[in-house]
């Protein structure tokens, strides 16, 4: 395991990497190599049976990956980190390796729509099943586990709706049948939750996201206990393939390093923003764990640091209304994914959900209205202002067609 600091900060700077095993070079070199020659054949020979430590092919290790996992480990606090080519490469490979034909699967209420993608590819041809839980109390999860449960499968906040899930009380139950659990931390990013020390097993990341933060890498992390991670190393990540190319790995690490720095600022910003947002006569609902009247703010108190950078948020109306706000913003950027510098704004039901049919997406709470706003590092009075004039752009829309139905009634 790698070498811990005292303040996260400073391990987000220095864990996993030392200047004199690199000719001082201050930030990590990019070993831009495929492969990795070796002095004789007998060398070769030790390498591949495994008596000789040393780097074989880039798929099975590569210098900048190894400072990379040896330093999401140290922030997770697990004994071992995995890099892969994205997140979902990094949940495909956790789920394959700890699952087999008619096993099945206990999930938190909602899931991003390409891992509720993958459940059902895993249904369908493996008769992998899975079921969705609220997750509230501890009957909740025990009722819905079965002797097939290979794991439970948790986001939290969960994409987009912003629900919490209990790690502590998930982990309690699923240590009393012997189940790992496995926890999406994308949203949160270690600085802000760090499940493995809640009793969880296993860590994944989209570190296409706050762990990357510039919106210029696309990649995915796991970690967990050395033997579990050893062994998706040799499997599922070695034979499927998904895994990070060097010059990513290498603006992970560099992202890493102000993680703390932007995190702290992503959240002053969405708190400020829910606030406004809160207050506005377009705007039905927010939800926003960082505000105290979340249903779930005492158990984000609990498990994390600050609420996060991400709010969601319903439309009065109808997804016409819903589309009418985005199309109205000057500045704020349309797209998905979160967790950057721009603010980025979406609309999950046609967009990072619209995969999932209408009626699980429902039962998610993704309705037509509810829009995701990624809250970037702008100053927030500007992210304020264009939001502001497309809502109030809205609002005035709506009060103008109510007029005009009123109009027609009249006459
Ligand atoms: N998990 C969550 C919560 C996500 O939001 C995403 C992507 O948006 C993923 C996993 C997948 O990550 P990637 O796009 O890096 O494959």
């Amino acid at each position: 395991m790698s070498k811990t600091y005292r303040h996260f900060e400073t391990s987000a700077i220095h864990a996993g990497y030392d200047a004199k095993t690199m000719d001082g070079s201050l930030t990590t070199p990019i070993f831009q190599t495929s492969t990795f020659t070796f002095e004789s054949a007998e060398q070769g020979e030790r390498r591949f049976a495994g008596e000789e430590d040393g780097y074989i092919y880039s798929r099975l290790g590569n210098p900048t990956v190894a400072a990379l996992e040896e330093k999401i480990a140290a922030l997770e606090n697990g004994e071992r980190g995995l890099a892969f080519a994205s997140g979902m490469a990094a949940v495909s490979a956790i789920l394959i390796a700890l699952t087999k034909a008619n096993d099945h699967i206990l999930c938190s209420s909602g899931l991003y729509g390409c891992t509720f993608g993958l459940l059902t590819m895993l249904e369908d041809k493996y008769n992998i099943r899975h079921d969705f839980s609220e997750m509230e109390t501890k009957e909740d999860i025990r009722s819905l586990i079965n002797d097939k449960t290979a794991c439970i499968y948790v986001e939290t906040p969960i994409n987009p709706t912003m629900k919490l899930v209990d790690l502590r009380l998930v982990a309690e139950v699923a240590k009393e049948y012997g189940i790992p659990v496995v926890v999406d931390n994308t949203f949160s990013s270690p600085y802000l939750q760090r499940p493995l020390e809640l009793g969880c097993d296993v860590v994944i990341h989209s570190a296409t996201k706050y762990i990357g933060g510039h919106g210029d890498v696309i990649a995915g992390l796991a970690v967990g206990q050395k033997d579990f991670l050893d062994q998706v190393a040799m499997t599922t990540q070695k034979d499927i393939g998904g895994i990070i190319g060097p010059m990513d790995a290498w603006l992970l690490l560099r992202g890493l390093k102000t993680l703390p720095v932007r995190l702290e600022r992503h959240c002053d910003n969405a708190e400020k923003i829910a606030a406004h947002l809160k207050a506005h006569p377009a705007v039905k609902h927010v939800y926003y764990p960082g505000d105290a009247d979340h249903p779930d703010y005492a158990l984000m108190q609990q498990q994390m640091k600050r609420g996060g950078g991400v709010i969601a948020f319903e439309m009065e109306g109808t997804k016409k209304d819903a589309q009418s706000l985005l199309n109205q913003l000057q500045f704020l950027k349309i797209a998905v994914s979160l967790g950057d510098a721009e603010t980025l704004i979406e609309h999950p039901a046609t967009m990072t959900h619209a995969a999932v049919p209408e009626k699980n997406r429902l039962e998610m709470g993704i309705t037509d209205q509810l829009i995701r706003l990624s809250v970037g590092l702008e100053a927030w009075e500007d992210i304020w202002e264009d939001l502001q004039q497309a809502l109030d752009w809205c609002s005035s829309k709506s009060h103008n067609k109510t007029m005009t139905e009123t109009e027609k009634l009249v006459r």
